[in-house]
């Protein structure tokens, strides 16, 4: 293990979004590109926000993914706890050394008195600062006696960081953004802890990344405002800042916004790993694991929403990614979300993990269906039909797969299919029967040689021979397919199909 350690540190307010679980990703496969820890800390102090199952959900979703913590509430580690909930009293002692050191202070300003002062002034110009301040009921204001005299009799105070009196430039980098620079005079005296004496975001997140001695702070865009506060609690504990890098937006389907839950609502794509059902309103919103994608095609979807390997190449299994994963090819401007490369990220990881890895699987979903496919069958069938679907259960949706067809494509009949049509799939039939070995090239060789035979062309008999077998015009190899019924099912759809189709034109010449 080397020093790098980085943290996902979600509120457990609701379902990850896609956006945290990128979020993850990244922090995952940075840890695993140099050989460091990855944390998974629970930013509960915000209890009021709390939502149930939440925790369990991030957990769920992570450990889906592949990207289980290292440290964190569930495998433990030896800088826990690893909820915020359980680590009061250390936000508490460092809120009080800032205080002894004059870089923190009480308020005692009722949020009543906070509101008439902010109506009073042009919107959004009043602030708790270092220009207000001095006017406002707190400890720099009041007299030691009279502080003492109000928290004894149980007046409720926050606790606020002290900004720099002066104005100052201050300078960070960002390992995404590069050199960020802020002047000191542009933030508020931000609460730190709160009446109730909780800590707020700012507090624990900052002490916390410094106690589990976090290397590399990784998180979202939406963070980078709290950073240059960040950097001054940082300098006003005496600590070093991690390397802060700020991920780009992801962006809704048209380039225009983050991506939201409305999005996916509107454009039937899920915005959640996993399926989520609202604990207070019982509504369920779609995930990408129950909609069937692979967890590897939806990392290395979301791996390439904000990341490139500096070459064309896309596909990326997880252990790949972490190899390659490196700050500096991670993207300044927003991500747009395109729920059609998703599919297709779906259909490149379907494929290539092969045939023999999905033959377990789709006798599975095979036998819900009540079709019995021993190995075989599954291999013959997945060799046929892998590369036509988007998930595995779309091939049982195809269900001349499995039973003779009912349904014969009307507009293909009445195009291709000719009144001599019925003679020659009969005396194809013929020929098929006197096979020995059904095998596909014995198929097609035998296909071929009435063709040639009756001096006709592929396209003439093909369609029709497909049509009849299946119901429609377009899917795999007609020849693997009859060899995956055997003689005696395709001999039987043929007749079948003749007859269906001799019934649709007659009843359409009606
Ligand atoms: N608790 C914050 C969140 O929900 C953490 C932000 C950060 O990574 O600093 O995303």
């Amino acid at each position: 293990m080397t020093d790098v350690r980085v943290r996902f540190a979600p509120s457990p307010t609701g379902p990850l979004h896609m956006g945290g679980v990128r979020t993850a990703l990244y922090n995952w496969l940075f840890a695993k590109a140099h050989g460091g820890t990855f944390v998974l800390r629970i930013e509960d102090t915000d209890q009021g926000r709390f939502v149930e199952g939440a925790e369990a959900y991030i957990e769920e979703a992570l450990s889906w993914c592949g990207l289980s913590p290292d440290e964190g509430v569930s495998p433990g580690g030896e800088f826990g706890p690893y909820r915020q909930s359980e680590r009061s009293q250390l936000y508490r002692n460092a809120v009080n050394s800032l205080i002894n050191q004059g870089l923190a202070y009480e308020a005692f300003d009722t949020p009543d008195e906070l509101e008439t002062l902010r109506k009073a002034a042009e919107p959004g110009v009043f602030q708790y600062d270092a220009q207000s301040r001095g006017k406002l009921r707190n400890s720099l204001t009041m007299d030691s006696i009279e502080v003492a005299k109000m928290k004894s009799n149980g007046a409720p105070f926050v606790v606020r960081f002290k900004t720099p009196d002066e104005e100052e430039d201050v300078t960070f980098e960002d390992a995404i953004r590069g050199d960020i620079n802020f002047k000191s005079s542009v933030l508020d005296d931000k609460v730190l802890m709160k009446a109730d004496g909780l800590p707020t975001y700012h507090l624990a997140n900052v002490v916390d990344d410094h106690e589990m001695r976090i290397s590399h702070v990784i998180r979202g865009e939406e963070w980078l405002p709290s950073a240059p506060l960040h950097v001054l609690l940082y300098r006003a504990f005496g600590w070093d800042h991690p390397t802060f890098a700020h991920l780009p937006l992801i962006l809704k389907p048209t380039g225009h916004g983050k991506l939201s839950k409305r999005d996916g609502d509107a454009g039937g794509f899920p915005v959640f790993p996993l399926d989520w059902t609202d604990p207070k309103s019982g509504t369920t919103w779609p995930g990408y694991r129950e909609q069937g994608f692979a967890p590897e095609a939806f990392t290395n979807m979301l791996l390439m929403l904000g990341w490139n390997p500096g070459d064309e190449r896309e596909i990326f299994s997880i252990a790949e990614a972490a190899e390659e994963f490196s700050l500096n090819r991670v993207v300044k401007s927003g991500a747009r979300f395109n729920p059609d490369k998703a599919k297709w990220f779906q259909e490149q990881h379907l494929r290539n993990a092969g045939a023999n890895n999905h033959v377990k699987a789709l006798a599975e979903l095979a036998k819900a269906q009540g079709v019995d496919w021993n190995e075989d069958q599954c291999k013959a069938v997945l060799d046929m039909m892998l590369e036509r679907v988007t998930f595995l259960d779309d091939i049982l949706s195809h269900r001349w797969l499995f039973e003779p067809p009912n349904v014969f494509n009307t507009k293909l009949v009445r195009k291709k299919w000719k009144e001599e049509t019925a003679g020659y799939i009969h005396e194809l039939a013929n020929m098929l029967d006197g096979l020995d070995s059904f095998s596909s090239t014995n198929v097609e060789s035998t296909f071929k040689r009435f063709l040639d035979t009756r001096e006709l062309g592929f396209g003439q008999v093909l369609l029709p021979f497909r049509i009849a077998l299946t119901g429609e015009g377009g899917g795999p190899s007609m020849f693997d397919f009859a060899a995956f019924l055997g003689k005696e099912d395709t001999l039987n759809r043929l007749n079948r199909g003749v007859e269906a189709v001799l019934a649709l034109k007659a009843s359409e010449e009606k």
